[in-house]
């Protein structure tokens, strides 16, 4: 009877080999008696799992969101006949990549203004802009885009904090990625908010309703920095964070600015400022880390924080290098983010992995620092465990969540191909993404993504830049003037 179901869940009209040789000898597995919906090939299998790091000519199985079964294709091919496969001819198979720090709808402020001094930047175009513009529309357009880039480039779980986390988790829920979403608080007025009280009752509130809601979307509590929320604030939050069971993402030592300030006020460092608050618990996901001198570092690993390293926002603003080998080499897990759009200006993790195996080389003047292979852990299974989800994401794994990608190798510039590690940190990019499947479901075929209307898209991008050019060139417009005036006769 199994075999019969499992003929029929396959679409097929005929009995396989396969099939007779198991009715007739093998205990079937739980899995098979189901029959799977879903077996995804490669002709490298990259798992990212420590004891079983690579399979020539592999597949993995998928039932519901779960990985059932990995293995190599022939044992796979005896054993399950699935709905749907997804050939791996001329591809590597790989966990999906993990975007630890963004501010998703941020994309709609990609490439407004460059090159600028970070407080020029940030009080006179970024601020002014998200006053005036960010509502929750805008919000749920630049989340798609930068969902729609994500899923493109290979990203399959991101963490976020931006403004309107209900638009946010609502377009999570439509497109298929899995997310953390940080509701941002802050001690001054934002985009809904006249400041802390607000601010920080509406992330509790957004906590509490999306707890248990969504497999898929994790709520979670942003408190800005350390140099926006004040100690008394950021130990309400911890306290609420405990209460509930949250987690907490936060941007920390992002810069000499952060750490002058803290400097000045509380006498020590950023780190040693928030880990005598309270919040140095394995609950927090710190952004950045820039600015860690040797006991930061291992406080950092003492307390399990997860850190997360955004090597081209840290470049693009003058931040700093991060100590990442430091970090790793103490016990920290450190994960990968691109930060936001308008200071990166893209959300794409192969940039981010290549980038930081590159920095961590000049910086160190050792080009055995931060090896291929240790730089793709930051953006898998190191990069999971950061998030506090290393049980589930980050390796291809039974077991563990369905959240898988493949990467073409078949063009001629892959050729010749010696090594898949260094292939995808020095010669792939995110345009060699074909395929994503999150908890079991295909997000992304042949680079098409299913889950998002590009064109509909497109033209809600192209209103609101469109608003959003004309404000700049009035505000130009202004400092020209301005300039006049101050001009001397
Ligand atoms: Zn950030």
């Amino acid at each position: 009877m199994i075999e019969v179901e499992l003929v029929e869940k396959s679409g097929r009209n005929f009995i396989t080999g396969a099939a007779i040789l198991l009715f007739l000898f093998a205990t079937p597995s739980p899995a098979l008696a189901k029959g799977p919906d879903l077996i995804v090939y490669g002709d490298y299998v990259l798992t990212m799992d420590p004891s079983r790091p690579l399979l020539n000519d592999g597949a993995v199985v998928v039932s519901g969101d779960r990985i059932v079964a990995i293995g190599p294709r022939s044992e796979i091919d005896r054993e399950y006949v699935a709905t749907r496969t997804i050939s791996g001819n001329g591809r590597v198979l790989m966990p999906g990549l993990i975007n630890g720090h963004t501010h998703t709808a941020m994309t709609l402020f990609r490439g407004m203004v460059d090159d600028l001094n970070l407080m020029t930047w940030l009080n006179n175009y970024v601020f002014p802009m998200e006053a005036r513009f960010v509502t929750p529309d805008f919000v749920r357009t630049g989340t798609e885009l930068a969902c729609w880039e994500m899923i493109r480039g290979g990203t399959t779980t991101f963490v976020d904090m931006y403004f309107y986390p209900d638009e946010i988790a609502g377009v999570v829920e439509r497109c298929g990625l899995r997310a953390v979403v940080a509701a941002p608080h802050i001690d001054y007025p934002s985009p809904g908010f006249s400041g802390w009280d607000d601010s920080f009752a509406a992330a509790t509130d957004f906590v509490a309703r999306w707890q248990g809601k969504q497999p898929r979307i994790t709520p979670a509590f942003a408190p800005h920095a350390p140099y926006t929320v004040s100690p008394q604030h950021l130990q309400a939050t911890v306290e609420k964070a405990e209460e509930m069971n949250a987690l907490i993402s936060m941007h920390l030592a992002e810069a000499p600015a952060e750490t002058d300030y803290i400097q000045k006020n509380f006498k020590t460092t950023p780190v040693q400022h928030v880990a005598g608050l309270g919040m140095y618990r394995q609950r927090l996901i710190a952004a950045h880390m820039v600015q860690l001198n040797d006991a930061d570092i291992a406080l950092t690993a003492e307390a399990g924080v997860g850190a997360i390293h955004n090597p081209t926002s840290n470049m693009k603003l003058g931040a700093g290098v991060s100590p990442v080998p430091a970090m790793l080499a103490a016990g920290v897990n450190v994960g990968l983010g691109p930060d936001g759009a308008a200071s990166n200006n893209d959300l794409d993790m192969w940039e981010e992995v290549r980038m930081a195996a590159l920095l961590h080389k000049l910086d160190t003047g050792d080009p055995t620092a931060l090896p291929a292979e240790q730089a793709l852990a930051m953006a898998t299974r190191i990069g999971a465990h950061a998030i506090r989800m290393g049980k589930v994401i980050g390796q291809l794994k039974t077991g563990m969540q369905a959240d898988l990608i493949q990467l073409s190798l078949g063009k001629t510039r892959h050729l010749p191909l010696y090594d898949i590690n260094s292939h995808l940190v020095y010669v792939l990019d995110s345009t060699d993404v074909l395929t994503s499947v999150v908890a079991g479901k295909v997000l992304m075929e042949d680079r098409k993504v299913l889950t998002i209307d590009e064109a509909e898209l497109r033209a809600n991008v192209i209103k609101v830049s469109g608003e959003i050019r004309a404000a700049l060139e009035q505000q130009g417009r202004q400092q020209d003037k301005l300039q006049d005036e101050q001009q001397p006769e």
